[in-house]
């Protein structure tokens, strides 16, 4: 059997004759982009100067014209696609299914000429994604290290809320992440009744506008720049501001602080600092997540994408060896 999938060495996910995702790669008409992080971007003005269509989420186009500029994708056909839509390229059908990462994420199956299974699984979580059964699979390995499992048997949600009502008895909670993980932030706030004005500067509040139009809660939303808000955190009263974790060493120094990040598996919530805590919530499945998906998804071959984060080789190791399934990382890499 030989199944067209691969990893190339700057990032590109081919799946079957025709599909490149995530990074742009020349003489792939169809250009796919499975969700609004850079790092799935990678070359996309290259792709729509040069590919017969770019294909991804309405709420992944929305994102990027936000994070962006709404110019940016003009310079190509860029063609939306619904969750479980199938286009027909050749003789190759392509289906977008949703991935529980960020707003608008996708995976996506590729169904060759002989209706074999190619999927790419993009970045996700486990807990709520759907597994595609598949003959070849790409899989993320962010976590792809058997170091990497998260079992604190608490709620991180939970201790996320206490832990911002907690530091809302001081004044302002500054809350640093990532976009579309500091709007699944407001989200849970929302939902779980935090009673504090939500503060954001200008780029992550039309983020969290986008998120809002396709369906997120996440309660009402200041300009970091109304007079309200400049008031706010003046004085440093509750309210809880949330910023992108590259404004960290700018805003909020000497109030109370809380970054979200993935990377963390000792425990939920760590203290880094007198006001300053770490929160390990992750959109990305942790190793054993990876596994699963796997497991369920009863692949012939898979391949690791080890372009994004190095861990491609250690899980395509662990799928060798408990799966007895062919595994592999690539791009490979020298070190
Ligand atoms: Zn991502």
């Amino acid at each position: 059997m030989s199944l067209r999938a691969s990893v190339t060495n700057r990032g590109a996910i081919l799946l079957g004759k025709n599909v490149a995702c995530d990074a742009f790669e020349e003489g792939k008409p169809l250009r796919v982009v499975t969700h609004a992080h850079a790092d799935h971007m990678v070359g996309l003005q290259k792709s729509l100067r040069t590919c017969e269509k770019v294909l991804m989420t309405r709420a992944t186009k929305d994102m990027i014209e936000v994070m962006r500029s709404p110019l940016f994708l003009m310079s190509g056909i860029v063609e939306t696609m619904d969750y479980g839509k199938t286009i027909q390229y050749d003789d190759e059908r392509i289906t977008f299914f949703r991935a529980d990462h960020i707003l608008g994420a996708a995976q996506v199956l590729v169904e060759d000429v002989e209706a074999k299974r190619i999927v790419f699984t993009g970045d996700f979580r486990i807990e709520d994604t759907p597994i595609l059964d598949s003959d070849a699979l790409i899989i993320e390995a962010t976590y792809g290290n058997p170091a990497c499992k998260r079992s604190f048997g608490i709620d991180v949600k939970t201790a996320l809320i206490s832990l911002i009502e907690k530091g809302l008895k001081q004044g302002t909670v500054y809350v640093f992440g990532y976009h579309g993980k500091l709007q699944e932030i407001m989200e849970i706030l929302h939902k779980g009744s935090v009673v504090a004005p939500f503060i954001a500067p200008e780029k992550v509040f039309h983020i969290s506008k986008v998120c809002e139009r396709h369906g997120m809660k996440i309660g009402r939303l200041m300009l970091a720049t109304e007079i309200e808000a400049k008031e706010l955190l003046e004085h440093n009263l509750p309210c809880i501001a949330f910023f992108h974790m590259e404004s960290k060493s700018k805003v909020g120094l000497d109030s109370f602080r809380v970054c979200v990040s993935g990377w963390e598996f000792g425990s939920a919530i760590r203290q880094t600092g007198i006001k300053e805590y770490v929160v390990a919530l992750s959109d990305h499945s942790d190793f054993n997540g990876l596994l699963e998906y796997v497991r369920h998804s009863k692949p012939e071959v898979v391949i690791t994408d080890n372009f994004r984060v190095s861990n491609g080789e250690p899980l395509a190791r662990e799928i060798r060896k408990r799966f007895g399934i062919s595994a592999f990382a690539l791009p490979q890499r020298h070190s």
